[in-house]
């Protein structure tokens, strides 16, 4: 269940299509044709980039934490894992992985979830579901459209009780994650804001974000 498996890529950032730094807390949608490399890097360590993946041509079709779970028979990800939708189509699969633990099952931050965990103050704070909310109505989807999330470079442990906890990340600058397209979608990404648990640090930082044509390898 703990297994990292670390491969690095062969891609240069050189021959990247887009290349551009998303600032902590900021949100992010772009598309990802079938066939196309992208790298999320996490430039200066432990930031949490939640992300969620539709099928670019209908947004009913989207990453299925449960279905990839299942698929794979693991909890996190990493080299190999396929990112697997609500109807059972392959989205895109990781190629490459230095950071070798991203989480399946924590969710993203919200106006609630920061109140119930932290305190009835923080309920103002900026966070994910925001982020997740202004990305996709800029694309014309709504609130129904988020879904469950992946948590690139987050470390959240299940204890023997079957708890989830929040640990520092093991992830550190410069580790990156890298998925191949296996058909065309949507990425979408809230870049976390959150300041009060150890994913971020305590501190969000920005990550970079590359995209590498489909005829690169
Ligand atoms: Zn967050």
């Amino acid at each position: 269940m703990s297994e990292r498996t670390l491969i690095k890529s062969k891609l240069d950032a050189a021959t990247a299509i887009h290349d551009e730094v998303l600032p902590a807390g900021e949100g992010w949608i772009h598309a990802v044709k079938k066939g196309e490399t992208f790298r999320i890097v996490d430039l200066d360590g432990n930031q949490a980039a939640d992300t969620l993946i539709y099928n670019l041509h209908d947004f009913s079709e989207r990453y299925s934490a449960l279905d990839t779970i299942n698929s794979q028979g693991n909890i996190y990800l990493t080299t190999g894992s396929s990112l697997v939708s609500n109807l059972g189509n392959e989205l895109m699969r990781i190629t490459a992985d230095t950071c070798g633990r991203h989480d399946t099952l924590g969710g993203a931050c919200a106006a609630e979830s920061n109140q119930v965990r932290y305190a009835i103050e923080k309920r103002y704070m900026h966070n994910c579901r925001a982020s997740f909310m202004a990305a996709l109505m800029s694309w014309g989807h709504e609130k129904r459209d988020i879904t469950s999330n992946i948590n690139f470079f987050m470390n959240v442990p299940v204890t023997p009780e079957g708890k989830l906890t929040f640990e520092d990340g093991i992830s550190e600058a410069g580790k990156y994650v890298e998925m191949v397209a296996t058909m065309d979608v949507a990425v979408v990404i809230s870049n976390c804001p959150q300041l009060n648990n150890p994913c971020n640090a305590y501190n969000p930082t920005p990550v970079r974000l590359l995209i590498w044509g489909a005829h690169v390898s």
